[in-house]
């Protein structure tokens, strides 16, 4: 009774203490989520219909500077094969994915400075004079404000950048000291300010996370108020420091989807590839969660491999672009539709 008394709260106010948050989260049970998704089903109803929107996602560097200790492209992952794809394969990709029907590419890709603000500026434009309708969104890490704000004049859109996790002292645990959150904060404050649609978010899961941990991201979110929250599980990856963690849950990262469409009923919410990476159900699961957004894979067939962030990541079937009739069948099945749209956010 008390839980659900929460999440009435949470619903009606849109925002919970840090308390509060820690109550809820520790006292779930499957009942209680189910409570919560039917509402958050609701709201997304209201906002977002029953429209999925579609990102294809470009890997299109796998060479890195950093080296956070969960990810299988840190620099110190000396055995793994490196690609970059040149302008024309990225444009090719582009291609391929507007006669399947993708407005918005993802241009994700470790932090590589081979791709210098002129090459990256380069390549931004070709995609902005070719794709004159479509969304453009970078996810390349922390840069400099005046970095961001080239790419956005040269006609990027969005921008994702997870914070990883509100806490220092948690973020501490999981980067070498290189890598400061304030830094990382401030990015996200940048790239609003310019004018990107900004996505920020969190790994379910990570090494170390606690209900007090999750409390202050989500107060985090609240106060950022990001167009866009990407999270999924933290998966392991062989050939990282934290090979030997446990995997975050199915179960939490569901719940937390419910949570984060009752906080923020307009943010654009993706059922990630993690998700479907550690439940064959998880990208239905995470639409019936509250979630609006798939992004499926759109780089070259033999890069895919090399992206990989954490273990047995999927991108073939129905996360990979070319087998978006899979992906389509499979929302309708549970009484959604794929559309073509660029699906911007409707937090102003
Ligand atoms: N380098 C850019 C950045 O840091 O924003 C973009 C690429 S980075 C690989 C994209 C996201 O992958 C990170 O924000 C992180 O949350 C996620 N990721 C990395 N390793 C992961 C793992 N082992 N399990 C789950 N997600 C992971």
């Amino acid at each position: 009774i008390k839980m659900k008394h929460l999440i009435d709260k949470l619903e009606r106010e849109k925002a919970l203490t840090k308390t509060e948050w820690i109550t809820l989260l520790n006292g779930r049970t499957p009942d209680l989520a189910e409570y919560l998704f039917a509402k958050a089903r609701d709201i997304r109803h209201q906002h977002y219909g029953r429209d999925i929107y579609i990102r294809g996602l470009i890997e299109f560097t796998n060479y890195c500077r950093n080296n956070c200790y969960y990810c299988g492209i840190r620099r110190g992952n000396e055995g793994l094969k490196r690609y970059r794809l040149t302008e024309e394969e990225i444009l090719s990709c582009c291609e391929q994915g507007y006669a399947l029907g993708f407005r918005t590419f993802v241009l994700q890709g470790g932090e590589d400075l081979y791709f210098t603000q002129e090459k990256m500026t380069h390549i931004i434009c070709s995609m902005r004079e070719k794709y004159p309708d479509c969304a453009i969104t970078l996810s390349i890490g922390e840069r400099e404000r005046e970095e961001y704000e080239a790419y956005f004049a040269a006609g990027a859109n969005r921008f994702l950048l997870r914070h990883e996790t509100a806490n220092e002292a948690h973020y501490r645990t999981l980067h070498p000291a290189e890598l400061d959150l304030n830094h990382r904060k401030a990015c996200l404050r940048n790239l609003k300010k310019i004018g990107y649609q900004v996505g920020s978010g969190i790994m379910v899961g990570s090494p170390g996370q606690t209900a007090e941990h999750l409390a202050e991201d989500l107060l985090f979110l609240k106060e950022l108020n990001p167009h866009m929250i990407g999270i999924g599980p933290f998966i392991p990856q062989k050939d990282t420091p934290f090979r030997e963690e446990k995997a975050g849950t199915l179960e939490l990262t569901l719940f937390l989807l419910g949570l984060l469409r009752l906080m923020l009923p307009k943010v654009l919410l993706p059922s990630t590839t993690a998700l479907s990476t550690i439940h064959p159900d998880g990208r239905k699961m995470g639409i019936l969660a509250g979630a609006n957004v798939v992004m499926p894979n759109l780089s070259p067939q033999e890069n895919r491999k090399l992206y990989s962030l954490y273990d047995n990541k999927r991108s073939m079937g129905d996360e990979a672009a070319e087998g978006l009739a899979l992906l389509k069948a499979e929302m309708e099945s549970i009484g959604y539709r794929v559309v073509s749209a660029r699906g911007d956010s409707l937090v102003e």
